[in-house]
């Protein structure tokens, strides 16, 4: 945006008149010198007149015509000349000068509002490119930074119209898949193609797990552009993070028991009282554990690490298993996203969980990132230990 603004200054011109516009200019100014010649002989004439019938000045005016040769030569105009002269041309001068910017000025409003026109015809990556000085340059300013907010917003639009079209490209996707396959095996047990009750069996439960994932995929997708909404509820209740971890650390070590893997939970802090929606983040935390149970391949350990910092808690979700590869890092929370898509196929999975993770941190204000090397794979999270003006609900007891 900064950037934008100074390319726009180092664009920045002087309007330069068109040839018509310099021949108007000439043609007010012509006018203008003779319209005032012939104001000042006017009123020189009237001054002699009066100066010299006066106090008749009616007689003055009415000899006007016929006094103007004549006068011409009169002694007060001579006498005077010396004073009148250049109290006149100075004030002719600042006459012509005041019509001529005024002019100049309208002209330079013709000009800006052609701009404005060539704007509002779509052009929203063309700004108003004048050096200008006074009001007129503030309006440009105001009128570019406009332009600016504007385009910005569309763009805004079209990013969240293509992200939608992504959206429904991928569920459609993720949705005919197991439905085909749905599909196909309730078809052979509907046409009776099958030789003997294992197969029977073996369709229907097929066709069931292909429906579970579906199920989860909807689940998911729900999750997902609820919590995606600005005016997704928080309730926010003050709570201790480690009762939490611990707790959640308990709830899976009955199925990391059942892969080898050992799940230990580690704090610089007995207690961490702090202000967050637990249903939302336990939603995190199961997604992060499950995570690294299922693709954490080879590894042998799961580390839950809570640290209290003067403002900030962190916590540490690592496993001690295979690295994802750098150039998927950055795309983890990306939506439908999964690493490695062949290996993961063989784990059921939607590529939601992470998406969901990271809106549930930016929900409370905090945010997610992961790191991975030989020998962990992290996902770290920093969250506000309070929650600045928030109503803080009573806290439900978990089980
Ligand atoms: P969902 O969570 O929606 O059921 P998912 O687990 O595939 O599906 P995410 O949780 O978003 O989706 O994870 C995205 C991908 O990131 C996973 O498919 C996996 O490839 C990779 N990934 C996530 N956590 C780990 C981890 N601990 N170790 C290795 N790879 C991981
Ligand atoms: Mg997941």
């Amino acid at each position: 945006m900064q950037d934008s603004r100074v390319k726009q200054n180092e664009k920045r011109k002087r309007i330069t008149l068109t040839s018509k516009e310099i021949s108007e200019l000439l043609a007010e100014v012509i006018i203008t010198i003779v319209l005032l010649l012939l104001l000042n002989v006017a009123i020189m004439v009237i001054l002699s007149a009066v100066i010299e019938n006066s106090p008749n000045l009616e007689g003055a005016v009415w000899g006007t015509k016929n006094v103007f040769m004549e006068q011409l030569n009169s002694d007060i105009f001579y006498s005077g000349r010396n004073f009148i002269f250049p109290v006149f041309a100075i004030i002719d001068a600042i006459i012509v000068y005041w019509r001529l910017i005024r002019r100049y000025r309208q002209m330079q409003m013709r000009h800006v509002i052609s701009e404005l026109h060539y704007i509002a015809n779509g052009n929203y990556d063309h700004r108003i490119p004048f050096e200008l000085k006074g009001d007129l340059s503030k309006v440009i300013l105001s009128i570019n930074a406009l332009v600016d907010s504007t385009a910005a917003a569309i763009e805004d639009e079209r990013e969240i119209e293509k992200s939608k079209d992504e959206l429904i490209t991928n569920v459609s996707h993720d949705i005919r898949t197991p439905l085909t396959s749905i599909i196909g095996y309730l078809g052979l047990i509907e046409d009776q193609q099958y030789h003997s009750e294992e197969d029977l069996k073996k369709y229907a439960h097929i066709a069931y797990t292909k429906a579970k994932q579906m199920k989860y995929l909807v689940d998911d997708l729900f999750e997902y552009t609820r919590v995606r909404q600005p005016s997704v509820p928080v309730n926010y209740t003050s709570f201790d993070m480690i009762q939490l971890i611990e707790q959640l650390a308990v709830d899976f070590e009955l199925e990391a028991d059942k892969k080898g893997i050992a799940i230990n939970v580690i704090s610089n802090t007995e207690h961490l009282m702090m202000d967050g929606d637990t249903d939302k983040l336990v939603r995190v935390f199961n997604n992060l554990l499950t995570n690294a149970l299922k693709y954490g391949k080879g590894a042998n350990q799961v580390v839950i690490e809570a640290l209290e910092q003067p403002n900030e808690v962190v916590i540490t979700v690592k496993n001690n298993g295979t690295p994802i590869p750098k150039e998927s890092l950055n795309q983890l929370f990306d939506r439908f996203y999964r690493v490695d898509e062949s290996r993961s196929q063989e784990i059921s999975g939607t590529g939601l969980g992470l998406a969901i993770s990271q809106n549930i941190v930016g929900l409370h204000g905090g945010y997610i990132y992961a790191q991975s090397n030989d020998k962990w794979t992290s996902f770290i999270i920093h969250l506000p230990k309070k929650q600045q003006g928030q109503k803080l609900k009573n806290p439900k007891t978990r089980n």
